[in-house]
C-alpha cells in the first residue's frame, strides 16, 4: 500500500494576514513534523510536489461570474467578506493547494500511488457562486468533478470531519445522487457557518444522498466516534463508492481555538482507520485526505499525523498528545445516541442498511 503526500513549498502562500487564525506557515510546519517523525524514510510513502491547478479545472464547479469577481478583488487586494481576504499572492498559494488535491486523485488514478493526502485543501465553506469562512475556491468537489470527468468514478464519497459544516460542498451536491456527502460537526447552533441540520437531507435526486451528523459541544471522543461508525460504516457499504474523498485536519482537536468537539491526536489516527478500513473493504483502498484546518498550531502537526499514520498502518500511534486530554471521553454520550436515531429514522426511506 503506497501513500503519497502531496506538498509544495508554494501552499504557504496562502496566508490570510498577520492577525487571521489562519496563517500560511500551517503547512511547512506540518510537513516538518512529519519529516521528524520520519515519514520520508518509510518505504511505502511517497512526496509528490503538485503542479498548479489551471482555470480550466476552477470552472468546473465556479461560475465564471464567481470566478470573474474572485479576480476583480485580487487585483486590488480586497477581502471577499470580513474573514477572507483576497490578494494575487493568496490565490497563487490557492491554485497550488488545489493542484495538490487533483494530483492526490490523479495519483490513485494512474496508478503511482493507493492512496492520497494533501497538506492542505479541504476549503468546504465555497459554493459554486459564493466563499467564506476562509474559503474561496472548493478543492474537494473540483477533485471529485476531475475524477468523474477524467477518470470515470461514477460514485464519490465525501466525509467532512471539520467541525464545522461544509456548507460549500453540501450545496454543491445537495440534488446529486451519485455524491453522498457525510459531515460531522459540531452542533450549528453553536459554531460557524449556523446551518448544517440533521434535517438538510439533500433535495430532488440527491434526497438521502446529504447526511449530518452535528454533535453537541464538549462531546467526548468515545461518542463521536460511535456516531461516525453508526453511519458511515453501513451507509458506505450500501453506496459502494468509486473512492472516498475525507476533508478536515485538526479543528475538531479538544484544545483548539475555533472548535468544541472532544477529539485527541489518537481519536484522529482512529477516524482515519476507520476511513482506511472502509475503503479497504468498499473501494480497493481508494482514498483521499485533503488536510487544511485547525487553529491550535501546537496540536495540529500531531493531528495530521495521527490522520497519516492511520492510512499507513493498522497498530498503535506512536505520539501522544501535547496537552492532557479531557477527562470523559464518553462525555454527551447519550445524547449522541439520541442524535443516532433521529438520524437513522430520518435516512430509513432512503437506505435499507440503517
Ligand atoms: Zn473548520
Amino acid at each position: 500500500m503506497i501513500v503519497g503526500i502531496t506538498y509544495h513549498e508554494k501552499f504557504s502562500l496562502y496566508d490570510l494576514g498577520l492577525n487571521h487564525p489562519f496563517r500560511g506557515d500551517r503547512f511547512a510546519k506540518a510537513r516538518d513534523f512529519l519529516l521528524k517523525q520520519g515519514l520520508n524514510r518509510l518505504p511505502n510513502v511517497k512526496f509528490i510536489k503538485p503542479d498548479m491547478a489551471k482555470w480550466s479545472d476552477i470552472i468546473t464547479v465556479h461560475t465564471s461570474k464567481y470566478v470573474d469577481l474572485i479576480f476583480k478583488l485580487a487585483e486590488s487586494n480586497k477581502s471577499y467578506d470580513f474573514e477572507t481576504p483576497v490578494s494575487a499572492s493568496i490565490l497563487e498559494g490557492l491554485m497550488y493547494i488545489i493542484g495538490g488535491s487533483i494530483s492526490s486523485g490523479r495519483s490513485i488514478y494512474e496508478g503511482s500511488v493507493d492512496r492520497a493526502v494533501n497538506l492542505g485543501g479541504g476549503f468546504h465553506h465555497a459554493g459554486r457562486d459564493f466563499g467564506g469562512g476562509f474559503c474561496i475556491f472548493n478543492d474537494i468537489a473540483i477533485l471529485a468533478e476531475t475524477l468523474r470527468r477524467n477518470y470515470n468514478a461514477e460514485k464519490i464519497l465525501i466525509l467532512d470531519f471539520d467541525v464545522h459544516f461544509g456548507d460549500g460542498t453540501s450545496a454543491i451536491f445537495y440534488s446529486d445522487p451519485k455524491v453522498l456527502y457525510i459531515s460531522i460537526h459540531q452542533d450549528p447552533k453553536t459554531i460557524f457557518p449556523g446551518t448544517g441540520f440533521i434535517e438538510q437531507i439533500g433535495e430532488g435526486e440527491g434526497e438521502g444522498y446529504n447526511v449530518n451528523i452535528p454533535l453537541p459541544p464538549r462531546t467526548g471522543e468515545d461518542a463521536y466516534l460511535l456516531a461516525l461508525k453508526s453511519i458511515l460504516i453501513p451507509l458506505s457499504e450500501e453506496f459502494k463508492p468509486d473512492i472516498i474523498i475525507a476533508n478536515g485536519g485538526s479543528d475538531a482537536h479538544f484544545a483548539d481555538h475555533l472548535g468544541s468537539l472532544g477529539l485527541t491526536v489518537n481519536g484522529f489516527f482512529e477516524v482515519s482507520k476507520i476511513l482506511s478500513r472502509c475503503s479497504n473493504r468498499i473501494c480497493n483502498g481508494r482514498l483521499i485526505l485533503l488536510l487544511g484546518s485547525g487553529y491550535n498550531l501546537t496540536v495540529l502537526p500531531y493531528c495530521w499525523y495521527a490522520l497519516i499514520k492511520g492510512i499507513l498502518s493498522d497498530g498503535e500511534l506512536d505520539i501522544k498528545d501535547p496537552y492532557p486530554p479531557p477527562e470523559n471521553p464518553r462525555r454527551n454520550i447519550e445524547k449522541v445516541k439520541d442524535i443516532i436515531v433521529q438520524i437513522k429514522s430520518l435516512l430509513r426511506d432512503y437506505w435499507g442498511s440503517i
